[in-house]
């Protein structure tokens, strides 16, 4: 099959039916995509809206110069096209939910039977003057504090983590690495969370899991800290005057894109209920970041894509049977400079069930865990370096 390397850049070239309309070009959209592939090819039209020809592994693109280059930056519109789905080359401006019909940013058209939204969040700047992490418009300085920190030119840095951020394992992570990643006994790198412990929402044994980690390689951490306890670049220090900071990196606060015609919270993310439909609506379903659900992450995301994408399937008569919702499972996979940290916790009737272990706890070991995306993703970087 020839596929064009550059998307067609409106939506012109939609085909003329598509059944199912997946918005969105990242790790919940192509799980989406390949979910109704392997659930239903042949049997179902798919069109991928997505404004990127390329796909970036978030996980490890925020680390840049701190974690290998593990090439995962991929075409979109071939993986597409090996799932069995067309690929528009636009992104969603506004939608018609009782019309079923999608405008593109460049005045596009899609009419569809079935919607699934995987769009994403915006990472938001929340602490003034610092380096909002895996923020696009922040690479470039976080490249150059990498580097400051490497040469021992920045030896006293905070990570921040903001509150209203459930997703909170990338502080203890860039944390961890920064310090790694330091000439020895130069730095100190402090951790100042709004959390009351590391990985509050996982439960304890993750939380102490962590705590024990930092607490080994000399990462300091204060917890039930606002942001503007480093305002103006200062750490404060009790009955001490405050030590200027070199440097200061923060987590985003995830905001939601509150597109058109689609409902949504007042931060802008789209209501949705167990199996991932949008609340009140019949054939019209959202996943990962974009939804309102508190922990963004993309192990979660795709949980939530298989559980979308069956139940499209049962909505379109191409699958029998009620949709079961997930019970949802964290894992994590912390990179700390020496190696990972495995942690897997599930929510239960007696509360957190967590295992921590420095072997793999779910194979392939990737950051983000489970399903089709990970699996295909393991098998190219395997052939790239074979
Ligand atoms: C530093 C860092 C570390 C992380 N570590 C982990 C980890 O260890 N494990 C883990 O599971 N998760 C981790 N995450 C979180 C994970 O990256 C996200 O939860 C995941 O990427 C969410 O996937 P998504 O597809 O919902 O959103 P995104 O990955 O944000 O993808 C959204 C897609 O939608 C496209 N889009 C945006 N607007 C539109 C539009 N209007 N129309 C069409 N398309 C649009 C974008 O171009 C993009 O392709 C980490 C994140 C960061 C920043």
């Amino acid at each position: 099959m020839t596929v064009p390397a550059v998307l067609p850049h409106d939506a012109a070239a939609a085909p003329a039916h598509t059944q199912v309309l997946v918005v969105g070009g990242g790790t919940a959209a192509l799980e989406v995509v390949m979910a109704l592939h392997e659930r239903a090819a042949g049997e179902v039209r798919v069109t991928l809206l997505a404004p990127d020809p390329h796909f970036r592994y978030r996980p490890l693109a925020a680390y840049a110069g701190l974690v290998p280059d593990t090439r995962q930056t991929v075409a979109v519109p071939p993986l597409a096209a090996e799932w069995g789905a067309s690929v528009v080359g636009d992104r969603l401006a506004s939608v018609d939910l009782d019309r079923r019909v999608a405008t593109t940013t460049h005045g596009g058209r899609i009419a569809y039977e079935a919607l699934v939204v995987a769009s994403g969040a915006a990472p938001e700047a929340a602490v003034p003057g610092a380096v909002t992490l895996g923020a696009p418009h922040d690479e470039p300085a976080f490249a150059a504090l990498v580097a400051r920190v490497r040469a021992g030119q920045a030896t006293r840095l905070a990570v921040v983590v903001p509150p209203g951020v459930a997703w909170t394992l990338p502080a203890y992570e860039v944390a961890l690495l920064l310090a790694h990643a330091a000439p020895p006994e130069t730095t100190l790198v402090t951790v100042l969370t709004a959390e009351d412990a590391p990985l509050q929402a996982f439960g304890d044994a993750a939380g102490d899991a962590v705590r024990s980690l930092l607490r080994r390689r000399g990462v300091e951490l204060r917890t039930s800290c606002p942001p503007e306890t480093v305002a103006g670049g200062t750490l404060p220090v009790p009955l001490g005057d405050p030590v200027p900071l070199d440097a200061v990196v923060a987590l985003a606060r995830p905001q939601g894109p509150a597109i058109p015609g689609l409902p949504h919270d007042r931060a802008g993310f789209v209501p949705v209920d167990v199996r991932g439909r949008i609340v009140g609506e019949d054939d019209a379903w959202a996943v990962g970041d974009v939804t309102d659900r508190p922990v963004k992450q993309g192990g979660l995301a795709v949980q939530q894509a298989d559980v979308a994408a069956a139940d499209v399937l049962r909505h379109l008569g191409l699958q029998d049977g009620e949709t079961a919702p997930a019970r949802p499972v964290v894992r994590a996979a912390l990179l700390d400079g020496q190696g990972t940290l495995y942690l897997r916790a599930e929510h239960g009737d007696d509360g957190w069930a967590t295992v921590v272990s420095r072997e793999p706890l779910w194979w392939p070991p990737t950051k983000i865990a489970g399903g089709r995306l990970a699996a295909y993703l393991a098998a190219r970087e395997t052939a790239l370096v074979d």
